[in-house]
């Protein structure tokens, strides 16, 4: 409750109470003159207490309620205690006790507007002191009635009747207080809830806008990704450019795309293949990179298949999502969802074929720019490869035969010479030489000469190529066979061997048949000749020997050719 209102009504019931304790106190004086028979000391102790009460009144309008309730509840009980002592003393049917019952009655509202209560409980209290002033009017009708005269009951209903009313007047004033106080806190409390609403509504509103910001925060983390996505396919796009420039290695490039597709875009697996002899390169070249080891052995396996079927079909590219277990069985355990493959190559030609595949569904569908992208770099790069070492292969080799030409075997043999040396291994040389050539071509004509030629390097190559040697054509009908890791006991039969075959050889030319015979000589390093500088010298010098001594002959290095020459 508030303390203000409560002060404000006590201050107001402070001159009703007042009243009522002078109109007591001249009673009470008057009945004392008029009958001599009253004891004089109840007089007095009830002036006293009428007097004090009085001062408590005026104590309590001096201070403004000592600005406390509590002390206001403090003295009303004091009040309140005393006036039931003075009615336990006085006599119930004397004009006294009636006083005393009103006094009780005025403390009791008096106590109740210090006590915190509500409304309703107010009202009830203001019944229930009506109820009391009744039961105690009937109690002096039926007790008193009589003795003391209507005067006396007159003047105590009317008492009781004023203190009610004055009573009854302040609660319903608190009454009106409380309903206003109400009233205000109603229109605080809807003012409150409209607020209330508002801040609902700015709370939906900026809701919203935060959702409409957070989508927004949604879609710049997308675009973020994508740019982010992109800028890593161009660096990677840029390495493989720059790789393809510096290099005409094939399978280097092969492997740096595959892995550059593998890291940007972490596929399960990325596969390509190039066919035997595209860039002269004598077998099939695989780079396979995938999660699974099993998975890489298996698209080894299949893989040249797959080429060649897309080749008799005449497909370039194809994209696999259902249908993989039909097309592509050896994936079916891999759980494999999307694949795509383009061939590698253009109308004229085709190398070999891009392979991709991963587990997502439908991978391949659309955004293929970046797989775009490196399969025309990869054209590119073998193209350029074919080019390099087609040009390559025409400066290393010799027109006619197709074999090593001599510029190349220098660099070749001196490599390999070096090589030996660091090793310190050993390496056979043998040179040979078609006898009577020149009878061939006076016979049968040079271009069945040149026929004889092509037809000793092709046999004597694939000769040679079996025991990881190699030749060249030394001049118009002469050739120079390495044989590196050899010794010279290693070479003889070796070479005998290829003397035997060559001098079996009869070349077909239009209708002609022309035998063949070669004279051969054979020397090793570091055995018989110990510098390796000398090596061809001393072929040479063996081979003359063979030539001076009759042809159609192979002749060893004993060491003593120079002497016998
Ligand atoms: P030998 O070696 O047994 O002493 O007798 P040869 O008749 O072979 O002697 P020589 O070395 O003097 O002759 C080699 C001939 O080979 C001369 C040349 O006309 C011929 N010749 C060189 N290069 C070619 C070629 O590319 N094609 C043809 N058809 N003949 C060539
Ligand atoms: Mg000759
Ligand atoms: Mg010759």
């Amino acid at each position: 409750m508030n303390i203000d209102i409560v002060l404000k009504l006590q201050k107001k019931g402070l001159f009703l109470h007042n009243v009522v304790y002078f109109l007591f106190l001249f009673h009470r004086v008057f009945l004392q003159f008029d009958n001599a028979d009253m004891p004089w000391n109840h007089t007095i102790i009830m002036g006293i207490f009428l007097v004090l009460c009085v001062m408590v009144e005026e104590l309590i309008a001096l201070h403004d309620g000592f600005n406390n309730i509590k002390i206001m509840r403090g003295i009303r009980l004091i009040q309140y205690a005393f006036c039931l002592i003075m009615i336990i003393f006085t006599k119930i049917n004397s004009e006294s006790g009636l006083v005393m019952y009103v006094l009780l009655l005025m403390f009791t509202a008096d106590l109740i507007l210090t006590i915190d209560c509500t409304e309703f409980i107010s009202i009830l209290l203001c019944v229930g002191e009506l109820e009391v002033l009744i039961i105690i009017l009937i109690i002096i009708k039926v007790v008193i009635d009589g003795n003391n005269g209507l005067g006396t009951m007159l003047f105590s209903v009317f008492l009781s009747g004023a203190v009610l009313i004055g009573q009854a007047c302040i609660i319903g004033e608190y009454t009106d207080i409380k309903d206003r106080e109400l009233f205000k806190e109603k229109r605080k409390f809807e003012s409150m809830l409209e607020k209330n609403e508002n801040i609902l509504n700015m709370q939906k509103t900026l809701q919203n806008t935060n959702d409409q910001l957070n989508a927004q925060k949604i879609d710049l983390k997308r675009a973020n990704k994508q740019i982010q996505e992109a800028n890593e396919e161009m660096k990677v796009q840029e390495e493989i450019m720059r790789h393809i420039a510096s290099s005409f290695d094939v399978t280097d490039i092969s492997k740096r795309i595959v892995d550059s597709v593998m890291d940007v875009k972490n596929l399960v697996f990325c596969a390509v293949y190039i066919r035997g002899k595209v860039y002269h390169n004598k077998h099939r070249n695989y780079v396979i990179r995938s999660k699974n080891s099993e998975m890489d052995e298996m698209i080894k396996q299949h893989i040249e298949e797959i080429y060649s079927s897309m080749i008799r079909t005449d497909e370039f590219e194809k994209t696999l999502n259902d249908n993989i277990d039909e097309e592509l069985p050896f994936l079916s355990k891999f759980n494999i969802n999307s694949v795509y493959i383009k061939v590698l190559g253009n109308n004229e030609d085709r190398y070999g074929i891009f392979m991709i595949g991963d587990n997502r569904m439908n991978l391949f569908d659309d955004n293929m720019s970046f797989y775009n992208a490196v399969t025309a770099q990869s054209n590119i790069s073998i193209t350029n490869a074919k080019m390099y070492n087609d040009m390559q292969h025409m400066a290393r080799t010799d027109g006619l035969t197709g074999i090593n030409n001599r510029v190349y075997f220098n660099q070749l043999f001196k490599e390999t010479t070096s090589r030996i040396i660091e090793e310190n291994g050993c390496i056979s040389v043998a040179l040979f030489d078609i006898d009577k050539f020149k009878n061939v071509n006076d016979t049968y004509g040079h271009l069945a000469g040149d026929e004889a030629i092509k037809c000793i390097a092709t046999v004597t190559e694939e000769y040679i190529d079996e025991y990881d040697g190699f030749i060249c054509r030394y001049g118009g009908e002469e050739f120079v066979c390495v044989l590196p890791n050899r010794d010279i006991n290693e070479a003889k039969p070796i070479i005998r061997g290829l003397f035997e075959k060559l001098c079996e050889q009869v070349v077909v030319y239009n209708e002609f048949e022309i035998p063949l015979s070669v004279s051969v000589g054979l020397t090793a390093y570091p055995k018989p000749c110990d510098d390796i500088e000398q090596l061809l010298k001393h072929a040479d010098w063996c081979m003359y020997y063979a030539k001076e001594h009759g042809r159609h002959q192979l002749k060893s290095d004993d060491g003593s050719v120079i002497k016998n020459n």
